[in-house]
Order: structure tokens, then C-alpha cells, then sequence
């Protein structure tokens, strides 16, 4: 794929599809904007060589056009991170879109509003994705976060510029850390996944196996495991149905000679709440009534060991329920000797949804190596499938829409 970095894009319009799905509170500011500051050094690149910045993004869920979901409340925080003033279009495709877009000036930066308010865009329509191409000479996704979709804006519409298409700086980069997981690494190789489910992490697993020397499991998908062995787990979340998987995943890993860490203890609680009564249990012996919310604190030497001799490290998923503070102290204690192991050489890279925000919550971001901004893109591209995204960018098309740069 051809770098960003080989278009100069001088006098060119050029269609950028960002990430700008950010939290709104309920006056509508954006409480955390690490999307938006993600996407700026693409823009940067076409605003410095003088073209100018038409940005498309979805925001939320809408069903149809909805005012909170509307893009136009997130322009003057793009306007100040950018630090270029925002020209808003009410429309993202038609006569209002095409006018906007054709009156650009360099230098400026159009934003479109919100694409999931046709739902033309989540079913990949071509007709859709064409008339967004329309309005520009150049192309570029710098979407990691919905990559893994074949919706208008992210895949089709690559088709319409055969030559004139790019990956920008957030998506080139994400792509790059986790193929340094997937096909570069260092060994010995951790990866730690925890959180709620195995049934969500269990293609992960399967693909990574014959890539990994280290696997810890935590969070609640350890329990399954642990009941699939005997052991006595009281009243902790266990999928029922997924026993016999727990014990194929652990007779995989042992054919590919994977060492796997199962926490040894755990804090249980009495209830599922901060404030319920706890104590510390071996993992297999949790009388009913009582259930495992976070890591106990053997468990927490041993991963630390074995975290600080890796020298590639991969983390999807919290040990406990990190939300609530009584729980939070095995994914705090975790993120610590990562960010130790990190300090002394070792790659480590972060995703998925809530280990991100958990890094962020505890002040680890700057600490491992990359933290990766799409949660789901992520897992998929760790599954070893081709994200649509990523594919349409590297086709060569015959297009009905002759883009030259
Ligand atoms: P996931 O989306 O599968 O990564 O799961 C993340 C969620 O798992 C977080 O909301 C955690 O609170 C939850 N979680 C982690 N450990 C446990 C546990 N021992 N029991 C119940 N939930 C847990």
C-alpha cells in the first residue's frame, strides 16, 4: 500500500474518513477527544502541502437523523484541535455537500455531517459511496476503529479511486504495531487477555497460539477455565456451555508448547458490589455464595514475573472489575509491570475497549508502547481475518470515476 507520505497533495480535495465516534455528555461537549487528536497529523499532512480537508465520520448509533447525533456538535472541537475553523455541510451527500465541497478553499477543512444519518452508509451502498467520492480528488481511510466494517464510507468507496487512495498516518501506524505482534516479535511473547467472556476472545486465542510463548487468562473468562479442571468457583461468572472449549484451548496450548498462566488466587466478594465483603481465596476452592472479582495477590507476583521476562507483550482485557475500586487492584497492579517491562526495552501494545480505558484511567498510556484505538478492528485483525478496510485500500480497481493525482 502506498504510503501517505509519497502524495504531495498540493491543491487537491481530499475525502478523509475519521474516527470522530466520541463520548458526548449530556450537554453535548466531547469529554474525551483522543480521536480527534489522533486524526490530526493526517489532516496536518494535506493542509501543510496546501490542499484542503473534507472529513467524514459516524458519530453514535443514530436511527435516522437524530440532532444529538449530529456532527455539528463536535465542530468546534475539531476546530480547535485542528486549529483551522471548521466549515460545517448539513448534509453529507447532495447539493448542499457538493456545493460546500466544490467552493473549498486550500487550506480549509469541510466537515460532513454525521454518515450513519443514511443508513446507505452501513449497507455498504455503492450508489452512497459514490456520491461521497464525488466531492473529492483524493481519498483516504484513517478509520482503524471501523475498519473491520464494509460500509460505504470505509470500503466501497475505495473503488471509486482506482489509484488515488491512501491509509492515513492513525490507520497506517495501527496497523504496523499490531503486525509487529502478529509477524515481528520478539520472543518470549506474552499475550494477557481478561475481561467478561471466553466465548469473545476464543478466535483470538485459537489464531495466536502457535505465535505466542506466554498466555495469562484473568478477568472472568478464567473461571470457566478453572471450573473445566474441578476446581470449586462459588458463584463467579462461568460460561457453562464453553467448558470442553476451556480444556481443547488448554490441550492446544500444550501442543504448541504455550505456557499458560491461570490466576492461582482471587479477591471474591460476597456480593457484586464495591462495598461488599471480600477476602482473598485460591481460585479453585470458592465456597457458593462468594464470587471472584479480581485477581488475588499471588496471582499478581506471578504475572508481574512473567510479564518483566517477556519482551513482547500483548494485553486485551482487564483481570476484574477495574470500575469499581475494591476490584480494580490486579488490572492497576498488571498495568504497572508493563509499564516496567516496557521501560526496560519490551514492545508491549494495548487494545480493546476496556483495557484501553482502564490504561488511560490509571495513567499507563504513556507508559507501554501503542495503545490501539479500535477495539473491535483490533480483535479481528488479531483473529488473522482481512478487514474489509484494509483490503479495499489495497485493491487495484477499474473505476467509472477517473481520480489522477
Ligand atoms: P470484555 O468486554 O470481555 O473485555 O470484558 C470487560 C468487562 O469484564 C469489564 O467490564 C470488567 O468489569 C469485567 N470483568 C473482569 N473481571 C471480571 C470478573 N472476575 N467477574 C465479572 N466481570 C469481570
Amino acid at each position: 500500500m502506498t504510503n501517505i507520505n509519497d502524495f504531495n497533495f498540493k491543491s487537491k480535495k481530499v475525502l478523509i474518513r475519521v474516527d470522530f465516534n466520541v463520548p458526548l455528555n449530556e450537554k453535548l461537549e466531547v469529554t474525551d477527544h483522543t480521536r480527534i487528536s489522533a486524526a490530526k497529523p493526517t489532516i496536518d499532512k494535506v493542509l501543510a502541502d496546501g490542499g484542503s480537508v473534507i472529513l467524514m465520520s459516524h458519530l453514535g448509533r443514530p436511527k435516522g437523523k437524530e440532532d444529538k447525533y449530529s456532527l455539528k456538535n463536535i465542530a468546534d472541537k475539531v476546530s480547535d484541535i485542528i486549529g483551522v475553523d471548521i466549515i460545517f455541510s448539513e448534509e453529507c451527500v447532495g447539493d448542499i455537500a457538493t456545493k460546500k465541497a466544490s467552493e473549498l478553499k486550500n487550506g480549509e477543512v469541510l466537515l460532513l455531517e454525521n454518515l450513519r444519518f443514511h443508513k446507505q452508509e452501513k449497507e455498504g451502498d455503492r450508489d452512497f459511496a459514490k456520491q461521497l467520492a464525488s466531492l473529492s480528488d483524493f481519498y483516504i481511510n484513517d478509520a482503524f476503529g471501523t475498519a473491520h466494517r464494509a460500509h460505504a464510507s470505509t470500503c466501497i468507496i475505495a473503488e471509486f479511486f482506482p489509484k488515488d487512495k491512501c491509509f492515513g498516518k492513525l490507520l497506517a501506524m495501527e496497523i504496523e504495531n499490531i503486525d509487529k505482534v502478529l509477524k515481528d516479535s520478539q520472543s518470549p511473547i506474552t499475550a494477557i487477555l481478561g475481561g467478561a467472556k471466553v466465548s469473545s476472545k476464543i478466535t483470538v486465542i485459537d489464531n495466536i497460539l502457535d505465535k505466542i510463548d506466554n498466555l495469562i487468562l484473568g478477568g472472568g473468562m478464567a473461571f470457566t477455565f478453572i471450573k473445566a479442571l474441578g476446581g470449586n468457583i462459588g458463584n463467579s461468572l462461568c460460561e457453562d456451555d464453553k467448558l470442553d472449549l476451556a480444556l481443547d484451548i488448554l490441550e492446544k496450548a500444550k501442543q504448541n508448547n504455550v505456557n499458560i498462566f491461570l490466576p492461582v488466587d482471587v479477591l471474591a466478594a460476597d456480593n457484586f458490589s464495591n462495598d461488599a465483603n471480600t477476602k482473598e481465596l485460591d481460585i479453585d476452592k470458592i465456597p457458593d455464595g462468594w464470587q471472584g472479582l479480581d485477581v488475588g495477590t499471588k496471582s499478581i507476583a506471578i504475572f508481574d514475573k512473567v510479564v518483566n521476562e517477556s519482551k513482547t507483550i500483548l494485553w486485551n482485557g482487564p483481570l476484574g472489575v477495574f470500575e469499581m475500586s475494591t476490584f480494580s487492584k490486579g488490572t492497576i497492579e498488571l498495568g504497572k509491570s508493563i509499564v516496567s517491562a516496557t521501560s526496560k526495552g519490551t514492545f508491549s501494545l494495548v487494545g480493546g475497549g476496556d483495557s484501553v480505558a482502564a490504561v488511560k484511567q490509571f495513567g499507563f498510556a504513556s507508559g507501554v508502547s501503542y495503545v490501539s484505538t479500535g477495539g473491535g478492528a483490533m480483535l479481528e485483525m488479531l483473529e488473522g481475518k482481512e478487514l474489509p478496510g484494509i483490503s479495499a485500500m489495497n485493491k487495484a480497481y477499474v473505476s467509472d470515476n477517473n481520480h489522477t493525482i
